[in-house]
């Protein structure tokens, strides 16, 4: 196909291989990629020119925001990148509401940033460098998560260019099927521009950083999900197995939702019992210090890594057994573990795109030998068993059984159907799955 004239509008926002930003720009953080373009969209309208021209052009089309896709299918090669990051402002609409108008393209270390002179925080994730658009649109599984629920539970609207190039404001009242895939399954549906989301008030976060030795009979595993089960909401926490290839460690952080360290010292109590402490530190941090600029980085494929996940409504001993084991094998892998109960689980299993509100642990296993699936397919066989879903954003795999683990049943039928509707042509859909999707 001839490629379509570059519109007007577009001028000096293209970049191609002879640009001396496309080295910083053809790639993802998983992926090293050579896109033929990178559209750099100031506007709304930019964005929409720009899917026009990519859709004229009939050349495959990526839509990135942060770039920390862990399918790296944010760029592509010989295709259009829409890389979003330019719509990036952070604004506070309602001060009483705490409503706040974030770009799709800011990173969340931004967004932090943003608010922290207001006293508001929005739970993200873990890492500043992450996007707002691809968190946003899939779940949000953040240092708060068990206080504040994910971050597309507080999503009260979205502006979204379609498939066809036209702009819709979505929300309760507008566009409502729209909305309801937005919000987990955003990704097939149209690229979000922003979002509005409600902030908390938030001075502060405790935090403790735990090392702990892990019992080879998953022992530790299991009373790590009971003390969480039992924990005030304001405490989430995050943990890496880390192995030497026969011993583990769990390298964990606790996050308090509030900056008291003495409630978070008995919040966290539990926790020092289930295994030799071997380290342990306890400090009071903005959530800014948190989700920080320290980790603003360009991505340049740095992390070239194969990743899958799941989720379990309890862990089971014979779970915490598969993950110990499954961190402690003859191959280099990393395992981590999330809080995902609370307040997630208050939300109606159909009241959005993510569906899996009686999961209280997320389990995510990763290789790096990228070009491997075999090997993490051995990582993760006996650790699947055990599973029950998945989260679409901490996924490598590109398959139709993908796409049901994080949409089972009746919730995957009517993100497809949304996505048949608002996108005929799968132009979104085609970027994200390998293979037809049913
Ligand atoms: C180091 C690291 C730490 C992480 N920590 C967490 C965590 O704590 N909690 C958590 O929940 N997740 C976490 N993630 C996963 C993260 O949520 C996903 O990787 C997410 O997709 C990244 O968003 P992004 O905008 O940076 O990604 P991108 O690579 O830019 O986008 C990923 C995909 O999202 C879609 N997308 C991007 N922008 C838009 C848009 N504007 N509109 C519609 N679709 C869009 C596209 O299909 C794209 O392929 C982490 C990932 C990494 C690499």
């Amino acid at each position: 196909m001839t490629p379509a004239t570059l519109p007007r509008e577009l001028d000096g926002k293209v970049v191609t291989s002879a640009d001396p930003r496309y080295p910083l720009l053809r790639s993802t953080y998983t992926r090293a990629a050579r896109p033929a373009m990178v559209v750099l969209p100031q506007t709304t309208t930019d964005v929409a020119v720009a899917l026009r021209y990519a859709r004229d052009s009939g050349l495959p089309i990526a839509v990135r925001s942060g770039g920390h896709g862990l399918s790296g299918r944010s760029s592509n090669d010989g295709g259009v990148v829409i890389d979003v990051s330019g719509l990036n402002e952070v604004r506070v609409l309602d001060r009483r509401t705490r409503l706040v108008r974030v770009g799709a393209g800011a990173r969340w270390a931004e967004v932090a940033q943003a608010l922290a002179p207001a006293g508001l925080a929005i739970s993200s994730g873990d890492h500043g460098n992450v996007g707002v658009g691809g968190l946003a649109t899939a779940g949000g599984v953040g240092w708060l998560v068990r206080d504040y629920g994910l971050t597309i539970d507080h999503v009260r609207a979205a502006e979204v260019v379609l498939a066809d190039g036209r702009v819709v404001r979505t929300d309760a009242e507008h566009e409502p099927d729209l909305f309801w895939a937005v919000r987990g399954a955003g990704a097939g549906a149209g690229i979000v521009t922003a979002f509005e989301i409600e902030a908390i008030e938030l001075r502060g976060v405790a935090v403790t950083q735990l090392a702990l030795g892990v019992d080879p009979d998953g022992s530790t595993l299991s009373h790590w999900a009971e003390c969480l089960a039992r924990a005030p909401r304001q405490l989430s926490t995050a943990a890496m197995l880390m192995s030497d290839g026969r011993h583990a460690v769990l390298s964990l952080t606790a996050v308090y939702a509030g900056p008291d360290v003495g409630l978070m010292r008995k919040a966290v109590a539990p926790l020092l019992a289930i295994g030799t402490v071997l380290d342990q530190s306890v400090h009071r941090v903005p959530y800014s210090g948190l989700v920080s600029t320290a980790h603003l980085h360009p991505n340049v494929g740095q992390q070239p890594t194969n990743t899958t996940n799941g989720l379990l409504p309890t862990m089971t001993p014979d779970a915490a057994r598969a993950i110990t084991a499954a961190a402690t094998g003859p191959r280099p892998a990393l395992l981590q573990l999330r809080s995902v109960g609370g307040a997630v689980n208050d939300v109606a299993a159909d009241a959005t795109a993510y569906s899996h509100r009686d999961s209280n642990v997320l389990v995510v296993g990763t290789v790096f030998a990228p070009g491997d699936r075999a090997a993490l397919d051995r990582l993760w066989r006996p650790v699947a068993a055990h599973t029950r879903g998945a989260y679409a954003n901490f996924e490598s795999r590109t398959d139709a059984a993908a796409f049901r683990r994080f949409y089972p049943g009746p919730t995957g039928d009517r993100v497809l159907a949304l996505w048949r509707q608002y996108d005929p042509d799968g132009i979104f859909r085609s970027a994200l799955y390998s293979g037809e999707l049913s």
